[in-house]
Formats: C-alpha cells, structure tokens, sequence
C-alpha cells in the first residue's frame, strides 16, 4: 500500500511512522509513506496556502490551488486511482470497518487541514472520503490521520506477527474482546479464571466468547444491533439479562 500524507506539519510524522507496528510494516515492504508540505504547491508569491473566509468571520480558510494540484500531481503519478480521505469534524465518524474497508485499497491519500477549514470546493470536487476521528475539534488533522494511518496499517496482510491476531479484536469481530490475562496466576491474591489454566479449549472459547457477549451487553449494546447473534448467544444473553 502506497499512503501520500498532504500536511503543513510534515514533522509532526516522523516520531509516530518511525516507531512500532508503522516502522515495522514500511520494513517489511507492506506500505510506504511519504509526507507531503503542500505549502510548496502552492503558486503564490509568498507560498500562501489560505485565505480569509468570503462573507467575513474569524479565522483563515485553506485555498483550493495548493490542494487541488498536489491530489492531481499524486494521482496522476500512481497507477490506481486513490482514496482521497479529508481529515474533518464534519465527515463521517470512523469505524473499524472503514479502517477495514481502507485497508483493501492499493493507495491512500490524507488531507490534514488547519485553521478554520477548507474551501468548500475542495470537499465537493476532490476527495472520496471525509473521516472524522470522533465528535470534537482538533486544531489540525495531523493527528487525526495518524489515527485512522495506525488503524489501517496494521490490518494489511503479514504486519502483525500473528496473521489473526486482529481478528479477535475489539469491533473487528463486531464485539468487544473477552478480558485477557498472563502470568502470574496469582497476583497479589487476585486470581486468573480456573478454566484459562484449564487447558481444555473447547472450554477456553466458550468462556471467552460468553465474557465477550458479557462486555458487549454492559459496555455497548447498541453493538448488538448490527451483530448476528447465533440461538446458542441469544440463551446467553437471556440468562445475563436474568441475573
Ligand atoms: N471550523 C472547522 C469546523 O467547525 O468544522 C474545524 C476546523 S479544525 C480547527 C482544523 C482541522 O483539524 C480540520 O480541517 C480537520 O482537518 C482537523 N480536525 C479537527 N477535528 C477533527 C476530527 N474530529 N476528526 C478529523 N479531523 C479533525
């Protein structure tokens, strides 16, 4: 996977690309990222890259030209025709299976906006997506996209260790993950339960599957909603509701 990042504060990416799962995904040829300063598209005198807002108000609007010919120079330097996901409060709110959906693409560009926000034409004409991180304002859409950059990174094939290992986690299943617990079994007079040290794994991933239904009930049960639930996770759930 191919992920362009169009920002004005390239810096802020290098700590979080260079670490962890991101690093390891770029060494291991699963994707590469290349930041962007869009401020050097642009064509005006001083590189301006906003303006103050048609009609007055507080605050600078980001123009089309700098962003309109950075999207069109990385499209067309690509060989598939990209994502091109704008970082906005006002977008769609982000799940896993977007992150899922992302995941399936070959290239993906971010926009991180600053300021008051972008020219509406950039919204209408230029991107395919637009993602917000959650219901409140950030002062860019740097860290935004860090976020959503994370979430879809580690879902490509061969990044994690463990080719499932995501599988099982919390919304990837539609559910939230069952509790986990390592070593030791006694911690301070607080105990591991007896069926993880069982070794018997049918037994193992029932308990598992029940504390997930458990934790979906009590933590999100609108969850529940979109989820298939089997005849077998029905009577669990009716036995939960009664006690
Ligand atoms: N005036 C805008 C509004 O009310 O919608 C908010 C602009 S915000 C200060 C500046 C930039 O931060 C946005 O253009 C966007 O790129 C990013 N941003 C802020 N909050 C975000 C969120 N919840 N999700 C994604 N991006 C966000």
């Amino acid at each position: 996977m191919k992920i362009d990042v169009l920002t004005l504060f390239p810096n802020m990416f290098s700590g979080v690309f260079g670490e962890s799962i991101l690093q390891k995904a770029q060494d291991k040829g699963a994707v590469t990222y290349d930041v962007h300063d869009f401020r050097e598209y642009s064509t005006h005198k001083h590189r301006k890259v906003d303006d103050y807002p048609y009609g007055g108000g507080a605050g600078m609007v980001l123009t089309p030209q700098p962003l309109f010919d950075a999207i069109e120079k990385l499209t067309n330097e690509g060989e598939t025709k990209p994502r091109v996901v704008l970082m906005c409060p006002q977008g769609e709110r982000y799940t896993q299976s977007k992150a899922e959906q992302f995941a399936k693409e070959e290239h993906l560009i971010f926009v991180c906006g600053h300021y008051e926000g972008y020219d509406e034409r950039i919204r209408e004409h230029l991107v395919t997506d637009e993602v917000s991180i959650g219901d409140y304002v950030l002062t860019g859409g740097e860290l935004a996209s860090m976020v959503v950059i994370d979430s879809v990174v580690r879902l490509l094939p061969q990044v994690l260790g463990n080719e499932v290992s995501h599988q099982d986690d919390s919304y990837s299943s539609g559910l939230l993950e069952h509790p986990q617990y390592t070593r030791p079994a006694n911690f301070r007079g607080m105990t591991v339960p007896e069926v993880l040290l069982s070794g018997n794994h049918a037994k193992i991933d029932e308990w598992r599957r029940q504390q997930s239904l458990k934790r979906t009930y009590h933590r999100r049960p609108d969850l529940f909603d979109e989820y298939p639930l089997s005849d077998k996770d029905k009577d669990y759930l009716e036995q939960l509701e009664k006690e």
